[in-house]
């Protein structure tokens, strides 16, 4: 989920790509010829933390993903449980990114805030309990998959979020970012700080997908819900192997691309070797 904040005037942001086109043209024009750009990657600083660093509620928020999944036989909720009191593995990101990126979209022209230049803190929950599902249409095996996200299917999930959502507002108060912004964008007044129930309901509005999924097809033993052995071949099969980001049994704390580069080479060698 998303904050937002408009910058005061003396500071633009990348939403003048936006709101100012003749900027936006010449900027991509250096892009295209490869000089020093607007349009180079302009990524803002990442925090990763753990609840204990978030929250003076972290105890309560442990125990209560105890009581949500303390009982379940999935593997992965059983590391994520144990993952949870290792203070070493981040349960929260927080970017702070350049421009606005929140759901609603850049204002439109002609309305009030066109024109404005905005940072956003993107608050993302690591390790959510809630697991999605993927299965074919057992109507029409050969159509588009079934795909249920589950989202926020556990109550960890939406206290997580509020938790997370309070230290950012805190975050941004702080010098020196305070001096940066002349008021919140979103949530705003929708939201007083201390009101569980409004955040609540900005969650569930306003929540959203980074686009990590993982698991779809775990490398875990048969008996654990495995899909494919240790050397990818899917249970069953003799030569069909999976190569893919779903293999991953539960999320990594961080973005999975590097890992996913790893699990290809390792892949490469796994039937090299197989085939020589
Ligand atoms: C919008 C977005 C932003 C992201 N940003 C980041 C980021 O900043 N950092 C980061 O680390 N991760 C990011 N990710 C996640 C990352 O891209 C994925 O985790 C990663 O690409 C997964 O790799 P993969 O090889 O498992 O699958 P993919 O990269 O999805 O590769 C699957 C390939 O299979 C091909 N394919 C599918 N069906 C068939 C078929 N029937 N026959 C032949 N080919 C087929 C597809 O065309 C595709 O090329 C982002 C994902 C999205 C969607």
């Amino acid at each position: 989920m998303q904050i937002s904040y408009r910058l005061k005037p003396s500071y633009t942001s990348s939403d003048i790509l936006k709101y100012d086109t003749p900027f936006a043209t010449s900027e991509f024009s250096k892009w295209l010829s490869g000089q020093k750009s607007w349009y180079d990657d302009r990524r803002g600083p990442f925090i990763f933390a753990n609840w204990n660093q978030i929250t003076p509620n972290a105890p309560a928020l442990v125990k209560l993903a105890h009581a949500n999944v303390g009982k379940s036989p999935d593997i992965g909720h059983q590391k994520k449980l144990e993952q949870l009191s290792n203070p070493f593995i981040p349960q929260v990101e927080i970017i702070l990114a350049d421009g606005y990126t929140g759901r609603n979209g850049y204002p439109a022209p002609n309305s009030t805030h066109y024109g404005d230049d905005f940072v956003t803190f993107i608050i993302i929950l690591l390790h959510p309990l809630s697991r999605g599902s993927i299965h074919l249409n057992a109507s029409n095996p050969a159509g588009k998959p079934i795909i249920d996200p589950h989202f926020l299917e556990y109550e960890y999930d939406i206290q997580a979020f509020i938790e997370a959502a309070k230290f950012t507002r805190r975050l941004a108060a702080a010098e020196p970012l305070r001096s940066l912004w002349e008021g919140e964008h979103e949530p705003a007044a929708a939201v007083q700080s201390d009101n569980d129930a409004q955040w609540r309901e900005w969650v569930r509005e306003n929540m959203f997908t980074v686009c990590h999924p993982s698991g779809t097809v775990p490398m875990l033993p048969l008996a654990k819900g495995g899909v494919v052995d240790s050397k990818l071949v899917v249970y069953g099969t003799e030569n069909l192997r999976v190569v893919d980001w779903g293999l991953m049994p539960v999320q990594i704390s961080g973005h999975p691309q590097t890992a996913v580069y790893g699990i290809a080479e390792r892949a490469a060698e796994i039937v090299i070797a197989a085939n020589s």
